[in-house]
């Protein structure tokens, strides 16, 4: 037993006093009080768990108690006791909410320790439910956001941390789905690093993911923001620029190719021209293609030839 606290509420002292008997044998703290306003006062000050009152009281009765402390504090478990007169008060009791009811004279003592048993039972399992409802919420939480990470690394290419080719194939079916509904222009840049072996055979490979990491800083840095960008393969990055027609295309993609030519990459020097330089392809839909694999297609034609054409370049997927 664990010393549970319980507010005995009864006008007879002969009740009061074998109640509180009762239960203080099984171990409660047992405090007793004689009206209703009394009881109030105390459970005022200090919420019981458990209050065993009469339902016949002075000025206050039971069920007007019994609703003021469900008001107060709605955990709290009442047991009514009612004479056999006014079994009828008890029923209304317990669909006020009181926990249970006893009926004086008691036939046996044992059934108000019971009683208490049971209530302080359920009060136990409510915790206890309420923890595991808790512990759930919160695993369920951080399930959330692990998930939530998972979904974006799957979606992320690991050096440099832009979306990898699988995502970018979905972005690109929705936009162009997006762009055909609204019968809006988006436009693709292909583009891939020239002479990026060599930079790599000269400089080393490790040099070469440092300089894949930057370029995708490049890119990310001053686009706008719906537009995407994504690291297509080795040293091949494509970027998606929904609402763009052909020719502001060709405006992002020579300033990106201007600003890597710029960049002062660390070991550029032994690089062709001494710089390092990308090749680009613009394509836009619908006029280069009316769909993702035809579209995909001619920005691969279209950096080929910006390959063909000398490097360092920028071209169209029409003639
Ligand atoms: P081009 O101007 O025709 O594009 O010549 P290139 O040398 O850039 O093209 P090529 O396709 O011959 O070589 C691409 C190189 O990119 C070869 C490969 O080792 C390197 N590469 C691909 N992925 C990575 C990577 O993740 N890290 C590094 N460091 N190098 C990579
Ligand atoms: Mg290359
Ligand atoms: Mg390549």
């Amino acid at each position: 037993m664990g010393g549970e606290k319980i507010l005995v509420v009864d006008d007879e002292a002969s009740v009061r006093g074998a109640v509180s008997q009762v239960l203080r044998e099984d171990g409660h703290q047992v405090s007793a009080v004689a009206s209703g306003e009394e009881a109030l006062a105390v459970f005022g000050k200090e919420p019981y768990p458990l209050v065993v009152s009469d339902i016949r009281l002075g000025s206050m009765d039971g069920l007007e108690l019994l609703k003021e402390i469900k008001r107060i504090h709605s955990d709290t478990e009442v047991v009514i006791m009612t004479g056999h007169a006014s079994m009828d008060n008890a029923i209304t009791a317990m669909r006020a909410g009181a926990y249970d009811y006893l009926v004086k004279p008691f036939e046996d003592l044992q059934l108000i320790s019971n009683a208490a048993s049971r209530a302080f039972e359920k009060i136990r399992l409510r915790a206890e439910n309420r923890q595991l409802m808790e512990t759930l919420k919160k695993q369920n939480d951080d399930l959330e956001h692990i998930n939530q990470f998972l979904r974006d690394q799957a979606s992320r290419d690991g050096l440099t941390g832009l979306y990898n080719h699988r995502y970018f194939q979905e972005a690109v079916q929705n936009e162009l789905a997006r762009s055909d509904r609204h019968n809006h222009p988006c436009s693709l840049i292909f583009m891939d690093v020239d002479f990026f072996k060599q930079y790599n055979d000269t400089h080393g490979h490790m040099a070469g993911d440092r300089l894949l990491h930057t370029l995708g800083k490049i890119l990310t840095e001053r686009l706008r923001s719906c537009a995407m960008v994504a690291r297509y393969g080795g040293e091949e990055f494509v970027i998606l620029l929904p609402e763009t027609p052909k020719e502001g295309a060709l405006v992002v993609a020579e300033k990106i190719r201007r600003r890597i030519e710029e960049h002062p990459f660390p070991g550029r020097d032994t690089q062709p021209d001494g710089k390092v330089t990308v090749s680009l392809g613009v394509v836009t839909f619908p006029q280069d293609g009316s769909n993702r694999v035809t579209l995909m297609q001619r920005a691969d034609q279209a950096l080929y030839r910006a390959k063909q054409d000398g490097r360092n370049r920028v071209c169209t997927g029409v003639e």
